[in-house]
């Protein structure tokens, strides 16, 4: 489920007892989805608890919300890519959480998680200090029943034009890279992918513009339906025969 958090990202993977969110949705001094929003959704959902968090890159639009959420919300274990160890927002935000940061999972490698037959794979780009937070965000595919989807968190074309060397990263599902932004989710991407869906995590009438119109027409072209978390709301995919089954609720 792509919940609908306003300008950020927060995925919701749920399978067989397993609860995996990627990112934990926006949050600052004026605003904090991961209490508002989050936490609720997720009760409204049955989730009382998450046994995996996955942080994607530490930005507050992806992590902003974990002191919030996790008042209401049990966590389990937190994984983050190491090379962002050390990283003063994401310090800060796991000191007003709370989070013992010798208690997160540091990911150095590729990570590979099997339950009852569902298969998370977790893929880091090569990152090097000074590069953009966003080329830090690691490459996650999602197999379950014959549904796949893959979410890229806010990396660039470049390091989409990298991962589509290394690995095999086709599916059904894609999240728009960067909220939709027109320098993700290139056609190289799109041609590696080969998505029938794409989804923009994005704010109602965000300044950023997010989805680019750039972004809206590739999906098009590349012959995929685009969902928005903006308008549509929360975008839930469920494995059904012929792949998946899509809803959508406000
Ligand atoms: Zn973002």
């Amino acid at each position: 489920v792509f919940l609908s958090v306003g300008q950020g990202d927060c995925t919701l993977i749920r399978h067989a007892g397993a609860v995996i969110l990627v990112d934990a949705g926006p949050g600052d001094e004026n605003f904090d989805a991961g209490s508002r929003i989050i936490a609720p959704k997720l009760r409204s959902r049955g989730v009382g608890a998450v046994s995996l968090l996955l942080l994607t890159h530490p930005d507050a639009d992806h992590i902003g919300g974990l002191p919030g959420l996790m008042q209401f919300i049990r966590i389990g274990q937190i994984a983050a890519p190491e090379h962002f160890k050390g990283h003063p927002e994401l310090m800060e935000v796991f000191r007003r959480a709370n989070v013992d940061i010798a208690s997160v999972l540091w990911l150095e490698r590729p990570l590979a998680m099997t339950h009852e037959g569902m298969r998370l794979d977790v893929r880091l780009p090569k990152y090097i200090e000074g590069d953009a937070d966003n080329d830090g965000s690691p490459f996650v595919k999602v197999e379950l029943q014959g549904m796949t989807a893959v979410l890229t968190g806010d990396a660039g074309e470049e390091v989409e034009a990298m991962q589509a060397v290394e690995s095999e990263w086709h599916a059904q599902i894609l999240k728009a890279g960067h909220h939709g932004s027109a320098g993700s989710t290139s056609d190289v991407w799109l041609a590696e992918v080969k998505p029938e869906a794409v989804v923009a995590s994005c704010g109602l009438g965000n300044r950023f513009g997010h989805p680019a119109e750039a972004v809206v027409e590739r999906v098009r072209l590349h012959g995929a339906r685009l969902f928005r978390t903006d308008l549509q709301g929360d975008i839930a995919f469920t494995p059904a025969t012929g792949g998946f089954r899509v809803s959508a609720q406000r």
